[in-house]
C-alpha cells in the first residue's frame, strides 16, 4: 500500500513536468485516480496519500465501495467522476453519487439526465464523450455529430457542458485523437478536455488536457478483467 503513495507522487510530478514543458501550470491539469476493479484497501492508500478525486465506471459498483467508504471517512472535497458508460435507468443514481459525468454519448441520455436533475433539485457537470476514431464498438457521439448534440445539451436541455472526452482506439497513435478533440472542443468553446490514460497521459498534456484518467500507473494492474461494454449492453440491468 506504500507503493500507491510512491505511485501517486510519481504521476503526480509526471504530470506537473509535462504541463511545464508545454508552458502551462500543473495546476491546470486534474488527475482523476481511476479506481476501478481494485480493491478498497488500495483505494484508502490514495486517500490517505491525499488523492481526492476518484474516476469509476461501474454506476453500480462505484455506488457500493464508495457508500461504504463514505460512511467510514469524512472526506468533504472527495470528488467522484463517472468515466464508463451511463444507463438511462440509472441515471438517478448516478446524479446522487458523481459529482461530474464524463461519458453523456447520446441525446437518450441527455434527456434522461435532464429530467433527473430537475425533478432531484440538483444539477452536475458533464463532459460529452467523442469517439474520435469512429469504432463501431465505443461508445461517444461521432465527430460530425458533436454540434447537434452540444446545442440540444446546452440550448435545449440546458444541461451544464464543460468539455469533452475521448478514449483513443487501442491501435492508433494517440496524439492524434488527443490533438483532434483539443480542436473540437475549440470549436465549440469548451474547456475541459479529459483525456490521457497511463500509457499516454504526458502526450495529452501536452496536447491540452485539463484531466487525465490515470488507474494502472497508481494502483498496478486491476485484479479483474474489467468488463468491456458494448453498445447492446446499454439499457440493460
Ligand atoms: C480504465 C480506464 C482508464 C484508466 O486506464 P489505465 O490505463 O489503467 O490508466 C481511463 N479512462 C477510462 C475511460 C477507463 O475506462
Amino acid at each position: 500500500m506504500e507503493k500507491i503513495a510512491a505511485n501517486l507522487a510519481i504521476v503526480k510530478e509526471r504530470i506537473a513536468r509535462a504541463a511545464r514543458d508545454s508552458g502551462r501550470e500543473p495546476g491546470d491539469v486534474t488527475l482523476v485516480a481511476v479506481s476501478k476493479n481494485q480493491p478498497d484497501e488500495s483505494v484508502r492508500a490514495a486517500l490517505d496519500a491525499g488523492q481526492r478525486i476518484f474516476g469509476e465506471n461501474r454506476v453500480q459498483e462505484a455506488q457500493k465501495r464508495w457508500e461504504g467508504l463514505r460512511a467510514t471517512r469524512t472526506c468533504p472535497d472527495l470528488r467522484l467522476h463517472l468515466i464508463g458508460p451511463l444507463q438511462t435507468n440509472k441515471v438517478r443514481i448516478a446524479l446522487a453519487l458523481f459529482d461530474v459525468i464524463e461519458t453523456l454519448d447520446r441525446p437518450e441520455l441527455a434527456q434522461a439526465l435532464a429530467e433527473a436533475q430537475a425533478r432531484m433539485g440538483h444539477k452536475i457537470p458533464c463532459l460529452i464523450q467523442v469517439n474520435t476514431g469512429e469504432e463501431p464498438q465505443k461508445h461517444g457521439v461521432k465527430p460530425g455529430d458533436l454540434a447537434g448534440f452540444v446545442t440540444l445539451c446546452r440550448q435545449t436541455l440546458g444541461l451544464e457542458i464543460r468539455g469533452l472526452m475521448c478514449i483513443p482506439p487501442a491501435d492508433e497513435p494517440p496524439a492524434l485523437h488527443f490533438a483532434f478533440l483539443a480542436k473540437l472542443a475549440r470549436s465549440h468553446g469548451l474547456r475541459e478536455l479529459s483525456m490521457g490514460m497511463s500509457a499516454d497521459y504526458e502526450k495529452a498534456i501536452a496536447l491540452g488536457a485539463t484531466c487525465v484518467r490515470v488507474g494502472t500507473s497508481i494502483f498496478g494492474s486491476r485484479d479483474m478483467p474489467a468488463p468491456q461494454p458494448c453498445a447492446g449492453d446499454r439499457e440493460e440491468g
